[in-house]
């Protein structure tokens, strides 16, 4: 339905679950895809592995998103050699789950490296490829609980509410050079994020949610490539939610 082809586009975290699914429906819509990831190289082949399946381009690129020299070196490397880079999609995501009083500083350090300052490492190496092309789209995978809150998430919440400072203030720095910045907040999605929820937390969520389901990655992939699009031209610093109304 929505056209890219001629883009480049950065997955960060696309080996597995929504990054995989964000991967794929990129290449589907004609994207060359660079797909991420920081330790499981064979992931990251089965995500290319199923972009040439259904006709696609793509490559793998590992580095650690929280590591700013490699980022810097591969994102720069990536762009020269391909001639530019146009979608960048923060997804790589971590989530240490613990109440207050149990968050250790290295909780928090980690959390935060790979969250937050990741996703600013990654913006900042492709801003230049995009300023230079006058057109670019970054995407910001956030989370429902950045909103609602969530007990036992407060390392994670904050570091996902901070995406969103971050998506509004560089929508505004950046919309003139062509660039929009948003961020989409999923609910509760099938990943191996989530997998090991007990089951009593499992059906709590599932009656917490109006639509009475869990979310597939393919639902948030396709709020992803909206965003990418020339269609969404006219969107900058705001927030999709993927949630079936679970936060409305
Ligand atoms: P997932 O299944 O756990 O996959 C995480 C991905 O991030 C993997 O590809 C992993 O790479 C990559 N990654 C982690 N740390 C990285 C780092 N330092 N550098 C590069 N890549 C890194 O997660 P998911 O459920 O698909 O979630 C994707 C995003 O959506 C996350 O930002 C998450 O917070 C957000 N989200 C998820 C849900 C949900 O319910 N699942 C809800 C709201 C928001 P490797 O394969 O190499 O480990």
């Amino acid at each position: 339905m929505f056209d890219l082809a001629g883009k480049v586009a950065i997955v960060t975290g696309g080996s597995r679950g929504i990054g995989r699914a964000v991967s794929i429906a990129l290449a589907t819509a004609g994207a060359h895809v660079l797909v991420n990831y920081r330790s499981n190289e064979d992931a990251a082949q089965e995500t290319l592995r199923l972009i040439r399946e259904g006709g696609g381009s793509g490559e793998i690129l590992g580095f650690d998103v929280a590591d700013p020299e490699s980022v810097d070196e591969c994102i720069k490397d990536a762009a020269k050699r391909l001639g530019h880079i146009d979608i960048l999609v923060n997804n790589a995501g971590i989530s240490i789950d613990q109440l207050l009083l149990r968050v250790s500083a290295k909780d928090l350090e980690m959390t935060w490296a790979t969250n937050v300052n990741g996703a600013l490492y990654c913006a900042k190496a492709c801003i230049r490829s995009m300023m230079r092309h006058k057109w670019g789209r970054i995407i910001n995978l956030s989370s429902v609980v950045a909103e609602s809150g969530n007990p036992g998430q407060v390392v994670y919440s904050s570091s996902k509410a901070a995406l969103l400072g971050m998506t509004r203030t560089l929508a505004r720095e950046y919309a003139s050079r062509g660039i929009t910045v948003n961020a989409v907040a999923p609910g509760f999605i099938e990943t191996d994020m989530t997998a090991d929820l007990p089951d009593a937390a499992r059906q709590s969520i599932i009656d917490q949610t109006p639509l009475g389901r869990i979310g597939r990655p393919e639902e948030v992939a396709a709020a992803v490539v909206f965003l990418a699009s020339e269609e969404a031209s006219y969107i900058t610093g705001q927030v999709v939610r993927v949630n079936g109304g679970m936060h409305v």
